[in-house]
């Protein structure tokens, strides 16, 4: 399948917006193991989407996590720019009402999703 790697990447993107509907909040914190953006919990803990596990960064780490994080926000920004982009251009070609309705749940989704990130990456 080469549309397996977009798949992942939308599965955590989707998982991401769940989390944010959620009112975690996206940290400036990325995760030692694969840079993802991190999630603070309400228990205070943070959470990595893309490994589904909680992850610790110890204080002297903090720094380059938050470099590291840097790029993986803008990666993230531009994978949903990407998305909203498809999104439109499917919307434009789309005659069904109930498609447009979902398209349009979708496209404010992910719309949602990207103020969030850029809230963040302006911290
Ligand atoms: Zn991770």
């Amino acid at each position: 399948m080469p549309h397996k790697e977009e798949n992942i990447e939308e599965q955590i993107i989707k998982r991401m917006a769940d989390l944010l509907r959620q009112g975690l909040t996206l940290t400036e914190l990325a995760c030692p193991a694969c840079a993802s953006p991190l999630f603070r919990l309400k228990s205070g803990e943070l959470w990595c989407v893309k490994c589904e596990k909680k992850v610790i960064v110890v204080k002297d780490e903090e720094e380059i996590a938050k470099i590291k994080s840097a790029a993986a926000l803008e990666n993230l920004e531009n994978t949903l720019l990407a998305k909203i982009q498809e999104v439109q251009n499917k919307m434009q070609q789309e005659t069904s009402v109930e498609e447009l309705q979902k398209l349009g749940a979708t496209l404010s989704e992910l719309l949602e999703s990207l103020e969030k990130i850029r809230k963040t990456r302006r911290v």
